[in-house]
């Protein structure tokens, strides 16, 4: 739909300008970001976490209700990675393999992750969250692999520029991580990559705490994605380009907790049947509405309730009705 087109676009310069300042934020050797972008760390769930800032947290939480994942769309740099290695994945497969398919929930799995962050968070054993946490995760890998790395570079040219003449660049004393601190982001950083280059968004959606909690926020947000079953022609054109895997062409629901507010799916519709927006569509099918109300992680999740939902409450004539 031509009408998302702006609204996918500017999610996309959002999310890489953020990962960009993120990470000259912790790559650079000199305080020049810091002093004028120092403030883009606040924007980050984790960091506020730890820090206990609730202004952060409530800004992010009432965020999510009302218009879903924002933050892992636009503000997670380890999001980015996950697109950047997602979209690489998509382009070396050939053919209708490179295409998402819907997925069942892992709610427990994301739950017992959730729980495990938070004991451990609490009981002060800290190397499971930086581990698990998406911003530790990024962070620790911009400063044991990336910086070290821009160090030697910057070094090598201010070298050249010695030898030369051509310019003078300071030379910048290179911090070197220990070998398990490499090690570790290295593998935790690819792994999620690995991952995301397979099946889009896996992380997002099983291990990672923000992601759960956001999830357990947006599974009821105002803003969500929504299918019109009258227009739809079921093409599945936006269940192949859902890295969240949570449109469900079966029952025509999108599960809002799992959805990360990429977009992707309103651009792809050639029936502009899907739709970014406050309202729900009453299905004019009443067999096609969910049997259950709302439950977080439930591909129902965000269907519509209807009077007439429970066939078990109809009289038979009112089933003859309806099926006719
Ligand atoms: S779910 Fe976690 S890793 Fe994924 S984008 Fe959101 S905060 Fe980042
Ligand atoms: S339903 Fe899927 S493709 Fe659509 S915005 Fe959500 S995550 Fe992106
Ligand atoms: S892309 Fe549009 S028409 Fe095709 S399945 Fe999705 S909502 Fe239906």
């Amino acid at each position: 739909m031509k009408r998302y087109k702006g609204l996918r676009i500017a999610r996309i310069v959002v999310s890489v300008a953020v990962a960009i300042l993120i990470t000259l934020l912790w790559i650079e050797y000199s305080d020049l970001v810091l002093r004028s972008f120092g403030w883009i760390e606040h924007t980050q769930v984790i960091p506020a976490g730890v820090a206990f800032s609730g202004v952060t947290i409530v800004f992010w939480l009432v965020m999510t209700s009302l218009f879903g994942r924002i933050y892992c769309s636009m503000f997670c740099p380890l999001g980015v990675v996950q697109d950047v290695a997602a979209r690489l994945g998509r382009m070396s497969r050939k053919g209708t393999r490179k295409d998402y398919h819907y997925a069942a929930p892992m709610t427990r799995l994301r739950y017992c992750s959730l729980a495990v962050v938070a004991v451990c968070f609490f009981m002060e054993v800290l190397i499971i969250p930086a581990i698990i946490d998406p911003y530790s995760m990024y962070s620790a890998f911009v400063l044991n692999i990336l910086k070290p790395i821009w160090g030697w570079i910057n070094n090598a040219v201010a070298q050249i520029g010695v030898q030369t003449g051509w310019w003078t660049v300071g030379y910048v004393s290179v911090i070197t991580a220990s070998v398990f601190g490499v090690a570790l982001s290295l593998v935790s950083v690819f792994s999620v990559a690995a991952a995301a280059w397979v099946a889009g968004r896996p992380f997002c959606n099983t291990l990672c705490p923000v992601g759960t909690v956001l999830g357990i926020v947006s599974a009821r947000s105002l803003w969500h994605i929504d299918i019109d079953t009258d227009m739809c022609t079921n093409c599945r054109k936006c269940e192949h380009v859902c890295k969240a895997q949570c449109i469900d062409l079966t029952d025509h629901v999108v599960d809002s907790s799992r959805c990360v507010g990429c977009f992707d799916c309103l651009t792809v519709c050639p029936d502009d049947a899907i739709f970014y927006r406050p309202d729900r569509k009453q299905l004019s099918l009443p067999m096609m509405q969910s049997l259950d109300g709302p439950r977080v992680g439930s591909a129902s999740a965000c269907s519509t309730t209807h009077p007439l939902t429970d066939i078990s409450e109809l009289t038979s004539n009112d089933k003859d009705e309806t099926i006719s």
